[in-house]
């Protein structure tokens, strides 16, 4: 008796879920979402790699490159709090699911030359 009120209820409601990714949920307020760089602005100092609790950013001084790995990526936003000169920010965006073939493992970007 109790199964067949349910089956009826939800017969009768909308679906709890939504169908992602063609329809997508707006992100609420200051949301933090996929981390980005204004690279010009880098002076490769290391501390976002230092504070990462995830491990997934690479600093390369000599190769003067910067690097996120965003599948490892939790989006806490740490290296935005500790980069000291404001470089690094996070969107206000989810980051899209990418097929297969598009997937990007680790998005490095290069410092301008000084
Ligand atoms: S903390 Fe900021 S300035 Fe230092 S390496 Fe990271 S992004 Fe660059
Ligand atoms: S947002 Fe958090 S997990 Fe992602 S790169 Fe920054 S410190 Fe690491």
């Amino acid at each position: 008796m109790f199964m067949t009120k349910n089956v009826l209820k939800n017969l009768m409601t909308k679906y709890a879920t939504r169908l992602y990714p063609f329809k997508k949920r707006e992100t609420f307020k200051d949301v933090k979402g996929e981390l980005k760089i204004e690279m010009e602005k880098c002076i490769l100092c290391g501390v976002c790699k230092m504070r990462c609790p995830s491990q997934c950013i690479t600093v390369d001084k000599q190769a003067k490159t910067w690097g996120v790995d965003p599948f490892s990526c939790v989006y806490c936003g740490i290296c935005v709090d500790a980069c000291p000169v404001k470089c690094l920010y996070q969107e206000g965006l989810y980051r899209a699911p990418l097929a297969e073939k598009d997937m990007i493992l680790h998005i490095q970007e290069a410092a301008p030359a000084p």
